[in-house]
C-alpha cells in the first residue's frame, strides 16, 4: 500500500485519539503516505501531526448529507489514487466520499447500514463494552479481530518554538513570566464543565501563591461567556476565548507551564503537547477518553451516578463537578508545577 486516506472524526479530541492509529500504520509501513479529509475546525490539529502529509479541509456541515459537495470532493480525490481509506466516523455519510472516489479498500466499523460502502468491516462493540477510544480507532489499522500491540504511542503535536514565541508576542504574553491556561469550555454540555466560580477561586489561589503568573482562558467564542464569569470574579484572568484561532490556542498551550482543562478537545491538545495539566472529569469517563500524556493528572470523583455521559446533569445537582473544590485542583497543579 502506498497511499491511504483517513476520514477524520468530527471532534478535535477524537482526532487526537486517532493519532496512535496513524502512528501504527506508519510503523508498519514507513513509506505509506497518509492524507486526511477533515472538517475545517479539526484540520489545524491534523496538520500538526507528523504522520500526516496532506489535509483536505471540508466545509461539510455536521449531520447534513450534502451529496453534491461530497461528489465534488470524491471527484477531486479520484486523481490521488488512494489504495485504502480508513473511515473513522460511524455514519453512512462519512463513508460516501471514499466509495464515490473509487478507493478500493474502505475500512471502518459497521454502522448505519453502510455494508456496500465499506469492504473491510470491523465489528462495532456496544458503547458500554467499547475499549478506550484510542484502542477503538487503532484497531482499524489491523485485520478485524486482530490483537493490538500492548502499548500504543501517545499523540504528539508539532509546535515550533519560533511560532509559539511569535504567537505569544502577538497576544501580549510576557516572555519572562509563567503562563497558566484555563480551558473552561466543553462543547458537549454543562455536565462536562467545571463551574466558573471554582475556576475563579482557583485563579485567586494561584495569584496568591504565584503572584507573577499570567492566567489566560482559552476556548472558542462559545466559551467566552463562561470565561467572562471567571473574569468577573478574578479580573486579572485574560479572556482569550473566541479571540484565537485553533492554531493560536495550540501555540499558547505549548507556551503554558500548566493548564486546567475540562474533558474537551483542548484537554487532548494539551496532552499531545506534553504540557502538564489537571484534567477535570464530570459526567464522562477518564478510562474511556483520558488525556494521553504522563504529564496529565486526572481529577474525577467517580460518584455512584458517574459516568452518566449526559450533556446536562439528569439529577440537577452536578455534584460530580461541584464537589471538586478549587483547593483540590490547586494541590494537583502545585505538584505539577514543582515537578516541571
Ligand atoms: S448524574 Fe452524576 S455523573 Fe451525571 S452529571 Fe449528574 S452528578 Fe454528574
Amino acid at each position: 500500500m502506498k497511499k491511504a486516506l483517513i476520514v477524520a472524526p468530527n471532534w478535535i479530541g477524537d482526532a487526537l485519539m486517532a493519532q496512535p492509529l496513524f502512528a501504527l500504520l506508519k510503523a508498519r509501513q514507513p513509506r505509506l503516505q497518509l492524507d486526511v479529509l477533515a472538517p475545517k475546525w479539526v484540520a489545524p490539529v491534523l496538520a500538526r501531526m507528523p504522520e500526516i502529509t496532506q489535509v483536505f479541509p471540508t466545509e461539510l456541515a455536521h449531520g447534513k448529507l450534502q451529496l453534491g459537495a461530497r461528489m465534488m470532493f470524491a471527484q477531486q480525490l479520484k486523481g490521488e489514487q488512494y489504495d485504502a481509506a480508513y473511515i473513522l466516523p460511524n455514519s453512512l455519510k462519512s463513508a460516501l466520499i471514499p466509495w464515490l472516489a473509487g478507493i478500493p479498500l474502505r475500512i471502518g466499523y459497521r454502522g448505519e447500514a453502510r455494508w456496500g460502502l465499506l469492504n473491510v468491516r470491523h465489528a462495532n462493540p456496544p458503547r458500554k463494552s467499547r475499549p478506550p477510544m484510542v484502542s477503538h480507532y487503532a484497531a482499524l489499522g489491523l485485520k478485524p479481530g486482530a490483537r493490538l500491540p500492548e502499548t500504543l504511542t501517545d499523540p504528539v503535536l508539532k509546535a515550533s518554538p519560533q511560532q509559539v514565541g511569535d504567537t505569544a508576542t502577538r497576544f501580549g504574553i510576557d516572555h519572562h513570566t509563567r503562563v497558566i491556561s484555563f480551558c473552561p469550555g466543553a462543547e458537549y454540555g454543562s455536565a462536562k464543565r467545571w463551574p466558573a466560580e471554582h475556576f475563579a477561586e482557583l485563579a485567586q489561589m494561584l495569584r496568591r501563591a504565584y503572584p507573577y503568573t499570567q492566567i489566560i482562558a482559552l476556548g472558542s467564542s462559545k466559551d467566552s461567556a463562561i470565561a467572562e464569569e471567571i473574569v468577573n470574579r478574578a479580573p486579572f484572568v485574560r479572556n482569550l476565548c473566541g479571540q484565537t484561532s485553533l492554531d493560536d490556542a495550540i501555540d499558547l498551550l505549548a507556551r503554558s507551564e500548566a493548564a486546567v482543562c475540562n474533558d474537551s478537545g483542548l484537554m487532548h491538545v494539551t496532552a499531545a503537547l506534553g504540557r502538564p495539566q489537571v484534567a477535570v472529569f464530570g459526567s464522562s469517563d477518564p478510562r474511556h477518553t483520558p488525556p494521553l500524556s504522563p504529564a496529565a493528572s486526572i481529577m474525577w470523583l467517580q460518584l455512584e451516578c458517574s459516568p452518566c455521559f449526559a450533556r446536562e446533569c439528569p439529577l440537577g445537582h452536578l455534584n460530580c463537578l461541584k464537589q471538586i473544590g478549587p483547593e483540590m485542583i490547586f494541590v494537583e497543579l502545585r505538584k505539577l508545577l514543582q515537578r516541571s
